[in-house]
């Protein structure tokens, strides 16, 4: 099968194991992502199962649509229908078909980050809580990880009064939520898995639908969302995940890395493959890798080798201060554009993204396009919320957040006072801010009534199709011509156009989640709209201008996790800052910062630049740096310094670290003849020793008719089959 074309013996076998619980664990670039779907398609390509039962998890929508490109580029399926997604957008698209089982208003809304931090202030104001004592930052992080866990503030243990309060805010805050119709991005998949829990026939529809569940970057899985998984897999289901230990870069969002060995414990893993060949990088720089990661205590251990050749040094420059270190990149860039390398094709990284705007100003000046992703996404800039919050009132009244963001902007005299009472009425009559508006009197009742005839006609919109409702309700609400008026607004007024032509792209791309009909109690709302702002909320800023443009990519470590590029800058690497500062009193935190150095340098493929800079302005003050241990941590001999350096930096490690060099393993000829008495390649069949496998090929004919059968932890063999006598499984 062509399918399987170019994989290697560890790939191949992972590709086409029988259906049992697997784990690939392996290194950064080793094919754990290419080898998941490749297994999708084969599994697809030899009838084992249809696109509809197939779920894959992925960790961002970036990785989730490169998947499914790479699927229609290898088979011609349609992929629409296909789950494969995040674990937030699938848990989206569980909770709206089951919106009532899962005790949720049809049209509830999402709040991403910011909108639930804005949640929790609210809440806190009108509790006279002291924002002080109890910080709203930090309570969301109390109440997110509290979900993550799994936890209802009933089941929360809570030892001291201020743990207890914590809570009770916690309970508050759900009550606030429910009240509203919406729901944070913790809570999608604490409904979800609750659901699933509670109500035991749709749990069997979708275990017996889902036949394979495949996950990447399974180290980063959360306790729900490992639970999660688990409920779904139930008794018959089968896990296919991928991961690497080394590159766990999430404990502080509730990451565990433990989930891997647990999962092997729990569902006794009869496979557990490593991939040790390293397609992505040359040797130089995986050698680098493989030397930091060396120094972390507590791994599964694994090592990487490639055949790709030694390649060029690794680059380091050390820069003054960060103005330095921004315009040496810059001169590399010009220089490496002069050599006909795509910009595409070039990384900056960094660790905190208060680090990109230096960066930024320096490339802008000098007229490099670049994107940045995972900055201040396009959905999450101040207009677009704006004109977001308009939408979702047409679709949900009763969400206070979006009510107050907009109720006064543009500005329409509803002051603070007016809110404040409005605020009262509602919580009096224990009704959102929108239903309290006809209890108000007076000028403050007037404009509000205003307000609310504003949205009604908006409202009368909404069957429109949705690009052209965008475009209305930018009207409408007055936002255009409040930045039309605005000295800066220009930027923001693009923005607004740019929303239009991201809902034009989400029809042509996604419409058909919604398949186009109305919903809603009067069949009045566009089921595009409700679609449409789910998409908003969760997704990671995919419509950013000049997509198609070749621009350089400005992100940050973490979410550079799982792309690759030619050529990667690793900058700002200074003591302090990376490592962080917060995390080098503790070991753990050490190591979780090395893993995150360690996906930073596994990203390049052919040159890595490393940079730190003597001085630089982090938070309005210039701080002093010393060059980030993990410099120091690379084997002298693969470094090639950009500057002159003092000597304590040469020669205080030993030479390049041998490489392993195998020879690659012979590769069974595959054709893809369907020989054989009634076999057929992707036919599950039984053999008394070896068990239950998958036959991966077919060679020859009569007598002479062989097949290769992956029998899973069995191993791969080839079998005549005139004498092997295999039963046919089902
Ligand atoms: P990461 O840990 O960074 O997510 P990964 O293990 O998922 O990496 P992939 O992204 O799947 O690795 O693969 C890395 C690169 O190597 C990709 O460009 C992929 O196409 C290529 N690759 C993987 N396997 C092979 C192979 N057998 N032959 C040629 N190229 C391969
Ligand atoms: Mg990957």
């Amino acid at each position: 099968m062509n399918l399987l074309n170019g994989l290697n013996p560890e790939q191949l076998a992972a590709v086409t194991l029988p259906r049992q619980h697997a784990l690939i664990l392996a290194g950064a670039g080793s094919g754990k992502t290419r080898v998941l779907t490749t297994r999708i398609a084969w599994l697809i390509a030899t009838n084992q199962m249809t696109p509809q039962q197939v779920l894959a998890v992925t960790f961002t929508n970036k990785a989730a649509k490169e998947m499914l490109a790479r699927l229609t580029a290898m088979l011609p399926i349609n992929v629409r229908g296909m789950w494969i997604g995040t674990f937030h957008g699938l848990c989206n698209r569980l909770l709206r078909a089951h919106y009532r089982d899962a005790g949720l208003p049809q049209l509830f809304q999402i709040l991403d980050s910011s909108d639930q931090l804005s949640a929790i202030k609210r809440l806190l104001k009108s509790l006279n809580v002291d924002d002080e004592k109890y910080p709203p930052r930090e309570l969301q992080h109390f109440i997110n990880g509290q979900k993550e866990q799994g936890l209802r503030p009933s089941a929360v243990e809570a030892w001291d009064g201020y743990t207890q309060k914590r809570v009770q805010l916690y309970e508050a805050y759900e009550a606030q939520c429910n009240k509203e119709g919406v729901v944070d991005f913790a809570e999608l998949l604490l409904r979800c898995y609750e659901l699933l829990s509670r109500n035991e026939a749709l749990r069997r529809h979708y275990q017996e639908r889902f036949r394979h569940i495949l996950v990447d970057e399974f180290q980063d899985t959360n306790i729900l969302q490992y639970k999660w998984l688990k409920l779904l897999a139930g008794a018959e289901g089968c896990l296919f995940c991928v991961g690497d230990d080394d590159q766990s870069i999430y404990a502080f969002r509730g990451a565990e890395v433990g989930n891997m060995r647990d999962f092997e414990r729990e569902f006794r893993v009869p496979n557990v493959i490593r991939l040790e060949q390293n397609y992505r990088s040359h040797g130089n720089i995986l050698d680098a890798a493989n030397a930091i990661i060396k120094n972390n205590d507590n791994r599964l251990g694994k090592n990487l080798w490639t055949d790709a050749g030694a390649g060029e040094p690794i680059r380091v420059f050390e820069a003054y201060s960060d103005l330095d270190e921004a315009r040496w990149i810059v001169e590399e860039i010009q220089a490496l554009a002069r050599d006909g390398h795509a910009r595409s094709e070039i990384a900056l990284l960094y660790r905190s993204n208060a680090q990109s705007r230096v960066l930024e100003h320096a490339l802008f000046s000098a007229g490099l396009p670049y994107r940045v992703y995972g900055g201040l996404r396009f959905f999450e800039r101040q207009e677009i919320k704006h004109a977001l919050a308009y939408l979702r009132l047409i679709a949900n009244p009763d969400d206070d957040t979006s009510f107050s963001r907009v109720v006064n902007f543009p500005t329409r005299g509803i002051g603070a006072r007016s809110v404040e009472a409005l605020q009262d009425a509602a919580k009096a009559a224990g009704s959102s801010l929108f239903a309290a508006i006809p209890a108000m009197s007076g000028k403050a009742g007037t404009s509000l009534a205003n307000f609310a005839a504003l949205i009604g006609r908006m409202k009368e919109m909404a069957h429109l199709p949705l690009p052209e409702l965008v475009d209305h309700i930018v009207e409408l609400s007055g936002l255009r011509e409040h930045y039309k008026n605005d000295k800066e607004g220009q930027d923001r007024l693009a923005n607004l156009d740019e929303l239009i032509n991201a809902a034009t792209s989400f029809i042509a791309e996604e419409g058909v989640i919604g398949e186009g009909g109305v919903i809603g109690e009067g069949g009045e709302l566009s089921a595009d709209l409700i679609a449409f702002l789910a998409h908003a909320a969760l997704e990671a800023g995919e419509h950013q201008a000049g997509e198609g443009d070749d621009a350089l990519q400005l992100m940050t470590m973490h979410s550079a996790k799982g792309l690759e590029f030619n050529i990667v800058f690793v900058t700002g690497l200074e003591e302090g800052l990376f490592p962080h500062e917060n995390s080098v009193m503790e070991l753990k935190g050490l190591e979780e910062e090395r893993r995150l150095m360690y996906v930073a340098v596994t990203r390049a493929r052919q040159r890595l630049y490393l940079s730190h800079a003597q001085t630089r302005m982090l938070h309005g003050q210039t701080r002093y740096n010393l060059p980030s241990r993990f410099i120091e941590e690379i084997p002298g001999g693969l470094v090639k310094w950009l500057t002159p350096r003092i000597a304590r930096h040469g020669g205080a490690h030993g030479g390049v670290s041998p490489r392993l060099t195998f020879a690659d393993a012979p590769r069974a000829a595959s054709s893809p003849r369907a020989g054989g008495a009634g076999y057929r390649i992707g036919q599950t069949v039984r053999h008394a020793k070896f068990g239950e496998g998958i036959i991966i090929n077919l060679e020859g004919g009569g007598e002479d008719a062989r097949a290769q059968i992956n029998f899973g932890s069995a191993g791969m063999k080839w079998l005549a089959l005139s004498v092997a006598k295999l039963e046919a499984a089902t």
